[in-house]
């Protein structure tokens, strides 16, 4: 039955909610109608890893993630998969909308760590995690 769905996981910032690293917010009705209907779990796996908002750009590198100035907060972006993982697994998604390019929720595309606006092929610390894990990820911009 319908009460059954699990929902979708989305990211928080496609939601109208105030967790991006320059504090801007994000409308997008396709998400909103979602929103509406019951359908969506927003999740910021930046804020459950521990991070503040408004904070500084990260980018991956490597295997790490790191701000323009160079310090490493590769181990709040796990953390914040994680988390992010046990919430989806939790509710039971098969399926996740997650924010295009960023490093954490980007999916198949993402910026090269040189903070210059280069994009190559990769995903977000969280949407690398859920994909291992069987979710199927998508961005909003597949919505
Ligand atoms: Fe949080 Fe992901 Fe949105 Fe970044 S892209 S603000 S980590 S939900």
């Amino acid at each position: 039955s319908k009460q059954n769905t699990p929902p979708l996981l989305v990211s928080a910032c496609l939601c109208n909610l105030y967790c991006r690293y320059n504090g801007e917010k994000i409308v997008n009705d396709a998400v909103l109608d979602l929103m509406r209907q019951n359908r969506v779990l927003p999740v910021c796996p930046e804020q459950l890893g521990g991070l503040p908002t408004p904070r500084p750009p990260s980018e991956r590198l490597g295997d790490k993630v790191v701000d323009p100035d160079g310090n490493d907060l590769t181990e709040a972006f796990r953390r914040g998969a994680r988390e992010t993982l046990t919430l989806a697994q939790t509710c039971n998604c098969r399926r996740a909308v997650l924010k295009a390019r960023s490093p954490s929720c980007g999916a198949n595309v993402i910026y090269d760590g040189t903070f210059t606006g280069k994009r190559v092929s990769g995903d977000g610390v969280t949407a690398e995690l859920l994909k291992a894990n069987g979710i199927e990820v998508m961005t909003e911009e597949e919505l």
